[in-house]
C-alpha cells in the first residue's frame, strides 16, 4: 500500500458498523484486526492486509479508531500486583508518531560472511505458525519466515530454520519490533506497583467495535418499535439524528 494512493478509509459507522462487527465476532483474534480494516477499507484486497506488518497494521487500526470512535484511547488495564484496575489514557496523535518515526521495514547484517535479512512480522506468518506444536517452535518458525537468505550462498550454508534457532537473530527481531506495539507506564492506584504495561490494540479496538454495535443496535430496537422504520434506514442516519429521536421517546 503506497503512501501516494492512499485508499480511502471510511468511519466504522451505521450498517458498516454492524458488518464489522458481524464479520469479526466469530473469527480468531488475529483475524478480527484483518476484518476490522477490510470493512474500513473496500477497495484493499483482505490478502494484502494480512501481509502488512503489524506495525502497518497498527496504525491503520489507530487510524481506524480515530476516524470511528476519537482521539483517545481511554480503558482500563489490570494491575499484575493486586488485580486492580488501573487507567489509561493515550493520545493516538502521539501513538502514530511513535510507530512513524521508528520504523524500518527490514533489518540487515552479516553473520558467518552470510549476508542476512530480516523482515518485520505480518498477521500472515503469525497465523501460519498459529498451529506449531510448542512456543518455542512456533518462534523458531516465526523467525525463519521472517529471515530471507541469499540463495547464492552454497548449498552447504545453514537453512533459515537453523539461523532461526541463534540468540543473534531473536535479537535482531525483537529491536526490528521495539515500537510496533503501544506501551506506556502505569501506576497502581491501589498498591503503587508501577508497571511498563503494553496495549493489545486489536482486542482493545474489537471490544470497542462489539461494544458500538451493540448500543448501536440497542438505539435501532428502540426507534423501530415506536416508529416501523427498517434496520438500515435508522442505523444509516447521523448518530445526532437517532439521539435526536430517542431523547423524544424518553420525554
Ligand atoms: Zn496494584
Amino acid at each position: 500500500m503506497s503512501a501516494h494512493a492512499a485508499p480511502r478509509m471510511h468511519p466504522l459507522t451505521g450498517e458498516r458498523l454492524l458488518a464489522a462487527c458481524d464479520r469479526a465476532e466469530g473469527e480468531h483474534a488475529l483475524l478480527r484486526a484483518i476484518s476490522l480494516l477490510a470493512v474500513a477499507l473496500p477497495e484493499v484486497d483482505a490478502e494484502q492486509l494480512l501481509q502488512l506488518s503489524l506495525a502497518e497494521r497498527n496504525r491503520l487500526l489507530l487510524q481506524l479508531h480515530r476516524l470511528s470512535y476519537g482521539n483517545m484511547l481511554d480503558g482500563y488495564a489490570t494491575c499484575t500486583a493486586c488485580g486492580a484496575a488501573m487507567e489509561f489514557s493515550l493520545s493516538i496523535t502521539v501513538a502514530l508518531e511513535g510507530i512513524n518515526s521508528a520504523q524500518s521495514p527490514a533489518f540487515e547484517w552479516s553473520e558467518d560472511g552470510t549476508p542476512l535479512r530480516l523482515r518485520q512480522v505480518s498477521t500472515a506468518d503469525l497465523l501460519a505458525t498459529l498451529h506449531a506444536s510448542s512456543a518455542e517452535q512456533a518462534e523458531i518458525a516465526l523467525l525463519a519466515r521472517c529471515l530471507e537468505l541469499d540463495m547464492d550462498v552454497g548449498c552447504d550454508a545453514p537453512s533459515a530454520t537453523a539461523y532461526a534457532t541463534r540468540p543473534s537473530v531473536r535479537e535482531h527481531f525483537e529491536h526490528l519490533h521495539a515500537n510496533s506495539e503501544l506501551r506506556c507506564n502505569l501506576r497502581c492506584p491501589d498498591c503503587a506497583h508501577s508497571e511498563r504495561w503494553e496495549l493489545d490494540l486489536a482486542h482493545f479496538l474489537w471490544l470497542k467495535t462489539r461494544h458500538a454495535a451493540h448500543r448501536l443496535l440497542a438505539d435501532i430496537h428502540t426507534i423501530a418499535l415506536h416508529y416501523g422504520w427498517s434496520e438500515a434506514a435508522i442505523a444509516n442516519m447521523s448518530a445526532p439524528r437517532r439521539d435526536a429521536y430517542l431523547e423524544l421517546l424518553s420525554a
